[in-house]
């Protein structure tokens, strides 16, 4: 085997929101039963690290191209994260001020990120839920006269996934087996916006939604009222808190209802959180793959449906963002910061360079 060689990207970038998307698909080699393949879109190779950053460039790409946002004017919305994340990287790079709304539930880390990007975070209590944080924006935003970015209705969320995410998939797949795309919802633009390219282009591949199961509200068939913006009037009774972040809010989104409307899922398959957990470990520990909770929730359901499927099926799982965003969560509960019985009988194998203790 000769020493790898790489020769650089072919160009030189205006901006760093250029480098959004063209994220890789990966084959899991160890974990995933032998029947199978098992491939994972790896969000995490986006600018600020996760699938989020493509609905923020174009939620302000669009706006700037339809003149809905005004140079140098504030934006604001509320995001468990990760959109926050995005948008706080695409203000920064354009110079826009960012005000994001967000439950205090959510992880430190991600405030603190948002917060070194140069945005402000204001907290809204957890027992509010999503619903809280949304109506907060919403009233900042006319208050203030600010830009509400609307992740849950806009429909540059789903276009953006049609445009790029899914356009992405067609091309690495182009000429392979494709069977299964996996995928769970926050806002749906991701399932919505690649289940209309797949339905047209790859009408045999089976597109499996997920949420969790212990807030199943696409499973419980009741859908929240909405008002004319589409936006939810009430927090959906089946809803319960999750541990998978990012994934289901306390209300159908408008932007997944099109993936409701269109049957573009063949199959919900719930998911427990403590599942995903198992299986985010489980992709870095075993795979090299870094990814949060959602990401080891969607895989935990790729797992599933190799039980049943066909021999040599092909499989795609998305992995939404990194693990490092879950340091302070239970995806790193047990992970020790002081040595292992294990790794001090190590030390003291040696004579040199022991702790003291
Ligand atoms: N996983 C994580 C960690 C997320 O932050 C999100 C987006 N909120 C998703 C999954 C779901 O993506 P989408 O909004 O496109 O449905």
């Amino acid at each position: 085997m000769t020493i790898r060689t790489t020769s650089g990207r072919g160009r030189l970038y205006e901006s760093v929101v250029d480098t959004v998307g063209d994220t890789p698909v990966i084959r899991l080699n160890t974990i995933a039963p032998k029947n199978v393949t098992v491939y994972v879109k790896a969000e995490a190779f986006n600018p600020a690290a996760s699938v989020k950053d493509r609905l923020a460039l174009n939620i302000i790409e669009a706006a700037e191209r339809e003149g809905r946002l005004k140079p140098g004017q504030t934006v604001v919305e509320a995001t468990s994260g990760n959109t926050g994340i995005g948008l706080a990287m695409v203000c920064a790079a354009k110079g826009y001020p960012l005000v994001v709304t967000m439950a205090d539930s959510f992880s430190v880390e991600r405030r603190r990120l948002m917060r070194f990007l140069g945005a402000k975070v204001v907290l809204t209590p957890r027992a509010k839920k999503g619903f809280g944080m949304y109506q907060k924006a919403k009233e900042l935003a006319d208050a203030n006269g600010w830009f509400l970015a609307s992740q849950f209705e806009t429909k540059d969320n789903a276009d953006i996934h049609e445009s790029t995410t899914a356009r992405e998939i067609m091309g690495d797949f182009d000429g392979q087996r494709l069977d299964y795309f996996v995928s769970g919802y926050g806002t749906g633009g991701t399932v919505s916006g690649v289940a209309r390219v797949l339905r047209k282009d790859r009408p045999d591949t089976k597109i499996i939604l997920t949420e969790p199961a212990n807030a199943a509200i696409v499973g419980s068939g009741y859908i929240n009222k909405r008002n004319d913006a589409h936006q939810p009037e009430e927090s959906h009774p089946n809803f319960e808190p999750h541990p998978i972040q990012g994934w289901t809010p306390d209300f159908i989104p408008w932007v997944l209802q099109e993936t409701l409307d269109k049957k573009f899922y063949d199959e919900l398959i719930p998911i427990p959180g403590p599942e995903g957990i198992a299986w985010s470990r489980r992709l870095a520990a075993e795979e090299g793959i870094f990814t949060g909770i959602s990401g080891g929730s969607t895989v935990a359901v790729a797992m599933k449906i190799a039980e049943t499927a066909p021999e040599g099926s092909v499989i795609l799982a998305m992995l939404p963002d990194t693990g490092e965003r879950y340091l302070s969560t239970p995806l790193f509960e047990g992970i020790p910061e002081e040595m292992t019985e294990e790794e001090v009988a190590l030390m003291k194998s040696t004579p040199g360079y022991q702790m003291e203790g």
